[in-house]
């Protein structure tokens, strides 16, 4: 049923709230109008193309750049005529009235043969803003990967060109949020324990294993961090092929150094930086970082909530700990948490799962 999937999709982005909240998010623009404009030796003279145009946004800075022609492709009909319209208004549109650089494609960028006239490999800059909450959820990452391979010139620049995540171990006050969005306590396990009697356990660990599966999606804070980040993975987006969206990684997480008691983690909380490097940036590279230890953004953290918190001891007693790796209890914590984490391509188009083993 991926159509309907689709057309829930792209209707989601013809509401204007959603293109407003992207806009006003200063992180996320800012670091994209940086990378276009701050770039001239890439921009200027350059052939760009926009994949998921939106409001034209991106395609517009790339117009200030000076670039000779951009091609703003977007799937949504609404959208693709508004962002004509704001070409026009704002004097760069291109058409056979109209001498300006930017034209406007209304099209999947999968079939754009079909909606205008380009040359494979003709494209010298590929832009596109197409992360998702946890980097891959509902994201386009798999288009702006078709559109590389077919449209941009060998050694061409994408942007961005990486896309790292990480995860850090987290304490509350999150999970009581969570759990009270829920709704009443229902997966308070001692009220299940014990009914007039009876032990309906079963309940407590049914509900609470379905909220397990649920990412929250909140802003953290650095200080609600019980471990430093680790590198969950790290995607070179000028290289990569689109299997290795299904990935699985392992990490080690040690307590932050300040800590001196046990604490207790309540979930992993993951996040994700993308980088204009170097590579194609040359005057001035620029990174956007959804992390806690910067500005929040519209992204926020994502929020994956153990069944059971894992007790974390303080690295000052790590020599005396138990270093068995066992995973923490109150009683005897663990001195590090090595943990699988794994993200795959939900069968449902466009979310993931991640599921999260300790080893
Ligand atoms: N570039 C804009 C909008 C980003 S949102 C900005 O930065 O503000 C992503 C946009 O990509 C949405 O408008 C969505 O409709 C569009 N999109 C997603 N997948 C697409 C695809 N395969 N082909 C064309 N457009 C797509």
């Amino acid at each position: 049923n991926i159509r309907k999937v689709n057309e829930n999709y792209f209707g989601s982005y013809s509401s204007f709230g959603i293109h407003k909240e992207m806009i006003s998010d200063k992180v996320r623009t800012e670091a994209y109008r940086d990378a276009l404009l701050k770039n001239p030796s890439l921009l200027s003279g350059s052939v760009v193309m926009d994949v998921g145009c939106g409001t034209g946004i991106l395609s517009l800075f790339a117009a200030q750049a000076g670039a000779s022609r951009v091609i703003a492709v977007e799937a949504s009909e609404k959208m693709a005529k508004v962002a004509t319209k704001i070409a026009k208004d704002n004097k760069v549109f291109n058409d056979n009235e109209h001498k300006g650089v930017l034209e406007v494609a209304h099209s999947m960028v999968e079939e754009l043969e079909n909606s205008i006239k380009i040359q494979p490999q003709s494209v010298d800059v590929l832009v596109s803003e197409w992360m998702g909450y946890c980097l891959l959820y509902e994201s386009m990452l798999t288009s702006v990967l078709y559109a590389r391979d077919r449209w941009l010139k060998p050694g061409g620049a994408i942007l961005p060109d990486t896309a790292t995540m990480f995860y850090p171990f987290g304490s509350p006050p999150w999970r009581s949020q969570f759990v009270a969005g829920f709704g009443k306590g229902a997966t308070s396990l001692p009220f299940w324990e014990d009914v007039y009697g009876f032990d309906m356990s079963s309940i407590g660990k049914e509900v609470l294993e379905d909220t397990v599966r649920i990412h929250v999606v909140d802003v953290i804070e650095a200080r609600d961090l019980v471990t430093g980040p680790a590198l969950l993975k790290a995607f070179d987006l000028a290289t990569m092929k689109p299997d290795e969206v299904d990935f699985t990684a392992t990490a080690t997480l040690e307590p932050i150094e300040s800590e001196t008691e046990a604490k207790l983690c309540h979930g992993v909380v993951l996040w994700f930086d993308t980088g204009f490097t170097d590579r194609f940036c040359k005057e001035n590279p620029t990174l956007l970082s959804t992390s806690p230890y910067t500005p929040p953004t519209h992204w926020a953290q994502t929020v994956l909530t153990f069944q059971e918190p894992i007790s974390l001891a303080p690295d000052t007693v790590l020599a005396g700990a138990d270093r068995s790796g066992a995973i923490g209890t109150e009683e005897s914590p663990a001195s590090s948490i090595h943990l699988r984490v794994s993200v795959a391509r939900a069968s449902e188009h466009r979310s993931i799962d991640v599921s999260l083993e300790a080893t």
